[in-house]
């Protein structure tokens, strides 16, 4: 092949379209012997009216069409994926080797406590490891995303207090935090007041004392926070909480700024929820499958989601005799496929490993944080980030027309994934990014000269960046409108709300 010429991946143009499009009547992916045994009949009650709409395609058709489809993805295995709070780091492959064990794979949430000792004894391990890292009493490991471990957190909170006769109605949330924390507020019957932040991006602790009264249930705090900020005064701040009876939630969807330095219980937090599908490297599936288990303090175990493992010398067995659990929150155990991919990037890095694993990830924010301060500035420049920063796009903005927006899409056609932007909300055209610590120095230099790169375009010719994306299959959505009006089945000519 001379040098440089395109190599071809994505097959003949005609393979595009849904795989209901390369239906042909008759065609099967599979093809079956003349049966030899006599025709069983389905009882009528059982057989459906009409064949099911099924695509009639051959195998290969079928195959090269998912295919085609993966390759149009992006990926943590195809490039680095720099999404501020999210925490896209590499997913080790030994991950997933152990969780394809078939003494995991094949057991069944109702087998009885006797035939899944290795899974049970795995759970109770992952389960003080994580009590270990957080300074947490015990955990639970049902909640199947970062958000309803938040939502178990609060009912936590709501039971604690009602059980205490106390009346609580108001959880507090710093501005810059996550948009799950006052969603989960009102689902769980709060009330959610919004705490301002100072010039630095931490919390204003004096405005934060005067909304301090009786009827506050507690404060959700992520530190460090949205902004990659540690809060310096954060035990000033769970004192203050607990003068009145509240209660203090973590926020610790991203642990890996302080994996093995400090401990949220250390800071004097109650709660506090992990989401391991950030800082233990398991997939994020596409919104599907995580794990955002839940640790509490000593005062709050009884109240914990039932049922807990129980450990008796060497069995282990499901403890559901708990009555002041605030039941369940998940229909079995948990995604306990997630829950040994944790398992076993814990174990796998040890305590000094996942020390590492923290400074790594700040040294990297840093890193990128520097590189890119000429074109977008830090947006705190009087504080230090740790494991991920805010920049701005304002100044950009002002010189040239061209958005934060403008930016993301301006990295898809340089081959990157964008950074979050828009968020958090107080930064004006914020763009903020998470590095991991995953990616080498090399990756973080070439992934930094693009974003250099999109602003020197914004400069010379900002239609570039208006224009972006134009490598893609699609080009820029209507986002609102495209997660408003879904359209899920092919042949469903309109969008309907439901
Ligand atoms: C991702 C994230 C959440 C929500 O976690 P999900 O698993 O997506 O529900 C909550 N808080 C913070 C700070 C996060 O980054």
């Amino acid at each position: 092949m001379t040098q440089g010429a395109p190599i071809r991946t994505r097959g003949p143009a005609a393979s595009s379209g849904t795989i209901a499009e390369h239906s042909s009547a008759g065609r099967r992916a599979s093809s079956f012997a003349p049966l030899d045994v006599p025709v069983a009949s389905v009882p009528p009650e059982h057989r459906r009216p009409s064949a099911p709409k099924l695509p009639q395609v051959a195998e290969i058709d079928l195959v090269r069409h998912y295919t085609r489809l993966s390759q149009q993805n992006y990926g943590v295995d195809t490039g680095p994926y720099p999404l501020g709070s999210c925490t896209m780091k590499y997913n080790p492959k030994v991950a997933e080797t152990v969780a394809a064990l078939p003494g995991f794979q094949r057991a069944h949430p109702l087998q009885p406590d006797a035939t899944v000792q290795g899974t049970l004894e795995m759970l109770w391990r992952l389960e003080r490891a994580l009590c270990e890292i957080t300074g947490m009493a015990r955990a639970t490991l049902q909640p199947p995303a970062g958000a309803c471990g938040e939502m178990t957190g609060l009912l936590i909170m709501r039971a604690f207090h009602a059980d205490a006769g106390r009346e609580r109605t108001k959880v507090l949330i710093p501005d810059a935090a996550h948009g799950t924390n006052p969603a989960s507020v009102r689902l769980a019957g709060f009330e959610a007041v919004n705490v301002p932040s100072d010039d630095r991006g931490l919390v204003d602790v004096d405005a934060l004392r005067e909304l301090l009264d009786d009827e506050v249930a507690g404060l959700m705090l992520t530190n460090p926070n949205t902004l990659g900020l540690f809060e310096e005064r954060i035990e000033e701040i769970t004192a203050s909480l607990h003068a009145v009876n509240a209660l203090v939630y973590y926020d610790g969807a991203n642990l890996n700024a302080i994996m093995g330095k400090t401990r949220p219980g250390d800071m004097g937090f109650d709660i506090v929820h992990i989401n391991t599908h950030k800082t233990f490297a398991t997939p994020h599936g596409g919104g599907g499958p995580g794990a955002g288990p839940v640790g509490v303090a000593s005062h709050l175990v009884d109240y914990l989601p039932s049922p807990i493992v129980a450990r008796d010398a060497d069995t282990f067995r499901w403890d559901r005799d708990r009555p002041k659990s605030i039941g369940r929150l998940h229909g079995f155990n948990g995604n306990i496929g997630v829950l040994v991919r944790a398992y076993a990037y814990v174990f796998g890095h040890g305590g000094d490993g996942l020390t590492e694993v923290s400074e790594m990830a700040a040294l990297n924010a840093n890193y990128l944080a520097v590189m890119l301060a000429p074109a977008f500035p830090f947006a705190y420049p009087d504080s230090r980030p740790m494991h991920e920063f805010v920049a701005t796009a304002g100044p950009l903005k002002k010189a040239t027309g061209v958005r934060a927006m403008d930016v993301a899409k301006r990295l898809i056609d340089l081959g990157y994934h964008p950074s979050t932007v828009y968020f958090p909300l107080v930064v004006d055209e914020a763009l903020m990014i998470e590095p991991t610590e995953t990616e080498s120095k090399q990756t973080l230099d070439a992934m930094g000269a693009a974003f250099v790169q999109a602003a020197e375009d914004a400069h010379t010719d900002p239609g570039i960046l208006h224009d972006a994306p134009v490598t893609t299959p699609v080009r820029r959505l209507d986002e609102a409108r495209a997660a408003r009006q879904l359209r899920l089945r092919w042949g469903v000519g309109v969008p309907t709300d439901r």
